[in-house]
């Protein structure tokens, strides 16, 4: 192995600290994910702890050694908490401290400070365990669907698993013992690993970031903010791809419009915030009532719209019924206040698969006016007109254009 120690140590601190400089940069320009601060710090830390390392032998070990070592140490807990950070918990102090402490202490003792062996153990068994915490922190905020927690958690264990094994390792690969740790061919085949690792995990850890700053972009501009569900143009963009996917395979389908009764008046006797909890209790009772290929948006207001896939006249209305029930039992009492709160439904059945979205909802419409005209709290049904012959002035229902 031609590669000399002296030179990786130098290359090493410079790709450290860039990346670190690179990691503190990115989280200044998009302040919204702070584990990126952690990550950079990190890099820091690590950048300082090989400056240190590679003064061996002309200042003091204390320093070179145990100095250098634990701010090592540390920079793994920066990561994992850097981690942690990202999926939602708190820095803990113990955490940051705790291998930097443990090696420091041990570092006293004198058995250890004989020991190259001991310490080398100490060193890996501190690395793998935060390294593996770290990809355990990723593992169990993976509901996430970040593609790039993946190769992170991959190569944090990979990572772990080397440190973990380098001393067996040692004993049985034909290069120097770890007693001559400061020249050995193992130490450059670990410092040079260290160095791909150190750049490939900076980078996928950024690309974590801007993938979950990319998809809460995304879904704020799909989902409506109070009730969870698909906002007006998510709805109309889902129910135009299922409209194309039943060109070649129609099925029966229910197009509903669903309308709070007097919600205005619920909103002035109760105030703004009971009727925000009101839409609450409708989105998630309707919600409830539906299988996994039907939809539901919310449109504006107190105006909701429900695509029931594979649903003729006869399943559609017991569904529409269902959910007009459970909303008057839920809608009866809401923060404690009899409020009594009913929903109207029109209801429009195309036997042979849907066509035109918006030309149904307009349909449904006319029937959901019927359903307010004769009393509220019921369900109309619209007799299918042709799309044909649908009202080219119902821009009420034009689609929204598709996601920038
Ligand atoms: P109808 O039975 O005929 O449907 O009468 P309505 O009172 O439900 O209908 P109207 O269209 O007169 O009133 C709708 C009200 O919904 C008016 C508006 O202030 C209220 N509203 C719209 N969006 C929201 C919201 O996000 N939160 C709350 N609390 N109220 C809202
Ligand atoms: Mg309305
Ligand atoms: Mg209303």
């Amino acid at each position: 192995m031609g590669l000399d120690v002296n030179t990786l140590f130098l290359v090493t601190i410079y790709v450290e600290a860039m990346l670190g400089l690179l990691l503190l940069f990115a989280w200044i320009q998009n302040s919204g994910i702070q584990a990126v601060a952690w990550w950079g710090g990190a890099h820091l830390l690590r950048a300082a702890s090989v400056a240190l390392f590679g003064m061996y032998g002309t200042v003091s070990d204390v320093i070179t050694i145990d100095l250098a070592n634990a701010i090592l140490f540390t920079a793994f807990a920066v990561t994992w908490t850097g981690a942690r950070v990202f999926d939602g918990q708190k820095p803990h102090l113990m955490y940051l401290v705790g291998g930097a402490l443990l090696w420091l202490l041990a570092c006293r003792t004198p058995f250890f400070a004989d020991s190259v062996e001991a310490r080398v153990l100490l060193s890996s068994g501190i690395i793998t365990a935060y390294t593996w915490a770290t990809a355990y922190e990723f593992w169990r905020g993976r509901s996430e669907p970040l593609v790039s927690r993946w190769p992170a958690i991959f190569m944090l264990f990979a990572h772990g698993s080397l440190f973990l094994l380098r001393t067996p390792l040692s004993q049985v690969l034909p290069w120097s013992p770890t007693s001559q740790v400061f020249d050995s061919v193992w130490l450059t085949v670990l410092s040079f690993e260290a160095l791909l690792f150190t750049i490939a995990i900076a980078f996928i850890l950024l690309a974590m970031a801007k993938e979950r700053t990319e998809l809460r972009h995304k879904t704020a501009a799909l989902v409506d903010p109070l009730t969870g569900i698909a906002n007006r143009r998510a709805f109309l963009e889902e129910a135009t791809a299922m409209t194309k996917r039943q060109v070649n395979n129609p099925v029966p389908t229910a197009v509903l419009l669903a309308d709070l009764d007097h919600f205005k008046s619920i909103n002035d006797r109760f105030g703004h915030a009971v009727g925000d909890h009101v839409l609450q209790v409708f989105a998630e009772t309707a919600t409830a009532k539906l299988g996994p290929c039907d939809l539901i948006g919310r449109l504006g207001g107190e105006e909701f719209a429900i695509i029931l896939y594979d649903a003729s006249r006869d399943k559609g209305l017991a569904i529409a019924e269902r959910i007009r029930l459970s909303f008057e039992d839920a809608g009866a009492e809401v923060d404690g206040r009899e409020i009594g709160s009913t929903v109207s439904m029109g209801m429009v059945v195309c036997e042979d698969g849907m066509i035109d979205v918006p030309a149904l909802l307009a349909q449904a419409d006319e029937a959901l006016y019927c359903a307010k005209e004769r009393g509220r709290n019921r369900i109309e049904v619209a007799s299918l007109k042709l799309v044909l012959e649908r009202d080219e002035d119902a821009p009420e229902f034009a689609a929204a254009p598709s996601a920038a």
